[in-house]
């Protein structure tokens, strides 16, 4: 049933797929894998995951959703030395957050062990594996270069049961660090390096996150990852394109070993301008508080654009978006964001801020009066409904939607020019109040009482509709617009003596205590996206805000928009 199912969907869909999903549709046809499709995803938990992973996730993930198929989440924790568990607790947040469920298929490399190690005997049984006593230098030196064979390991030919006892002592802790290795017997002039001896145990006394001290040796990635997909029953095994290279060693020890062989397919890996994608270099970030953490919101890790105020929904479009290729590009940061505004102009609430007031006074609104008008919250959806929003004598408005000597082109307010106050009534300029030194203290304005709600009964026209808040009901907050956090598009370019550590932009984060808004957003949820409106969308910072001081992020900038904005 279900195969029949895939069938239909995938001659509906075909013209589109890439090429991972064209693969699939032929082995699904020719009944490899019996139908089935199970990927993994397989994050080495020595870091907190990046944008680059939301990628892998979304391809793992989504493609076995579309196959009606399964993916297990495995952490690849063969190197106990960088990996800890505050990673892999951060992990499981992340991928959670990104809307995608492993259901009871969590597991760790470490929990094959075992497995492993009798996998090693049994190639050192077949005569295809030996305890090596050279260095790690001498390997590299006898391994050759791409253009001259290497020379054979005095060990190569060791006999059978001397490796099998060697390599139960190295396990059992018996010899210091690097005095010896277990290494694959298969071509010392293979064109592939590779392939020549490559290493399968190296002994390490180290603490495991898992398994305690149990193991003096650990798994080389190349050996394990393989054996994991295999044991696990993956079919398509999706990884970026350094691991072209390893394939043949994927299929070579699956072979040797005569089990399951599962397919590896790569991919290329996601950059984007403007910022790195690299645990390694983002860990540096972090140890060097260049960023306030993991989770800064200028950082391009998962838990960083969530607490910036990006969705789920729009990280998973633009991962879907820029698509499957088989080349390495570089993808604009632009185009992110792109992702996130068109996200959030459906699903934010717009409220209205003012980041930089500049005070108007209504001179003939009576002083002790106020009124609540009602204001749409999102007219993207009306099932967000309508509040109230206080009008009163004293507002701000933004200091920038007013200048003095106007050009033509500037149809926000200026001496003598009627706009509109969103929600509330028309205003007129009459005086600008200035202090000795001629700056502008405020604004003087009348108002019409007959444009209540935003329109005049006699059809005449303005050419603005401005944001303003009350001055006696705006709650004072701080907000933090954050710029990209480096000034480079590429900060990984290798330029003479220089580390991406260089093109840091000074200006990626610009704090505003002097931003006032109205009641609605003086008790603004966390998790909630709001539109101040003109201005941007913002989000409750989770770290610093706090009920009786709102903190909010800029997610990200508006377009343009104050010209096309229409008082409903
Ligand atoms: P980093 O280079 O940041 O340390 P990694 O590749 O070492 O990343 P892993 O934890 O080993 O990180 O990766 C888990 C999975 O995520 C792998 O399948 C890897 O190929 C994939 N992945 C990592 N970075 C990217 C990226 N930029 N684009 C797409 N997939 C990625
Ligand atoms: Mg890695």
């Amino acid at each position: 049933m279900i195969s029949n199912n895939i069938d239909l969907e995938s001659t509906k869909k075909s013209e589109t797929k890439d090429f991972i999903r064209q693969i699939i549709d032929k082995d699904i046809e020719s009944g490899k894998y019996g139908g089935r499709v199970h990927t993994r995803f397989p994050p080495e938990p020595n870091g907190y995951l990046h944008i680059g992973h939301a990628k892998a996730i979304v391809v793992d993930f989504g493609i076995a959703e579309d196959y009606h198929g399964l993916t297990n989440l495995r952490f690849d924790d063969t190197n106990p030395v960088t990996e800890d568990v505050e990673y892999v607790d951060s992990i499981q947040a992340d991928i959670k957050w990104l809307g995608y469920d492993w259901e009871d298929r969590l597991y760790y490399a470490s929990q094959y062990f075992d497995k492993f190690y009798e996998y090693a005997q049994e190639l050192i049984k077949k005569g295809l594996a030996y305890v090596c006593s050279l260095s790690l230098d001498q390997i590299k030196e006898y391994r050759g270069t791409v253009t001259e064979a290497g020379k054979p390991s005095p060990d190569r030919e060791r006999p059978i049961a001397e490796s099998l006892e060697l390599l139960e002592k190295m396990k059992n802790g018996d010899f210091a660090e690097a005095t010896y290795t277990l290494r694959a017997k298969i071509d010392m002039s293979h064109s592939n390096m590779k392939m020549r001896d490559p290493l399968i145990y190296r002994i390490k006394h180290a603490h495991h996150h898992q398994t305690g001290d149990k193991w003096h040796i650990y798994p080389m990635y190349d050996f394990a990852h393989c054996l994991e997909d295999s044991i696990e029953g993956i079919t398509h095994s999706l990884c970026t394109l350094e691991f072209q290279n390893n394939r043949i060693l994927y299929d070579w020890f699956l072979d040797a070993l005569e089990i399951y062989h599962p397919q590896q397919i790569e991919f290329a890996r996601l950059n984007i301008t403007h910022t790195v994608t690299s645990k390694r270099k983002l860990k540096q970030l972090v140890d060097d508080k260049i960023v306030d953490g993991w989770d800064d919101p200028r950082m391009p890790t998962i838990c960083g654009m969530r607490r910036r105020g990006y969705t789920p929904q729009a990280v998973r479009n633009f991962c879907e978006g820029v698509g499957l290729a088989k080349r390495e590009s570089t993808v604009e940061m632009a185009l992110l964001e792109y992702h996130v505004r068109q996200d959030l102009n459906k699903n934010s609430l717009r409220m209205m801020g003012v980041v930089n007031p500049l005070k108007v006074v209504i001179t003939n609104y009576p002083e002790d009066q106020e009124e609540w008008l009602e204001a749409v919250n999102n007219p993207e959806n009306p099932e967000d409904g309508t509040r109230l929003v206080p009008f009163s004598r004293e507002l701000y408005i933004e200091q920038e939607d007013f200048m003095e000597d106007a050009p033509k082109k500037f149809f926000r307010l200026s001496q003598g020019r009627e706009v509109r106050l969103r929600y509330a009534y028309f205003i007129t300029c009459t005086d600008v109040i200035k202090d000795q030194a001629g700056k502008i203290l405020e604004l003087h304005c009348t108002y019409d009482p007959e444009t209540k709600g935003g329109n005049a009964p006699d059809g005449r026209k303005v050419k603005a509709t401005m944001h303003w808040v009350s001055v006696k009901h705006a709650t004072q907050v701080e907000v933090r617009m954050y710029n990209s956090l480096f000034v480079e598009e590429n900060p990984d370019k290798k330029e003479e003596g220089k580390t991406f550590l260089d093109y840091i932009n000074p200006d990626s984060l610009e704090i505003n205590q002097n931003c006032w808004v109205e009641p609605e957003l003086a008790k603004a949820k966390a998790e909630v996206n709001y539109q101040f409106e003109r201005i941007g969308y913002f989000f409750l910072d989770s770290k610093y805000s706090s009920p009786e001081k709102p903190v909010f992020n800029r997610t990200v900038t508006l377009k343009d928009t104050w010209a096309k904005i229409k008082n409903n």
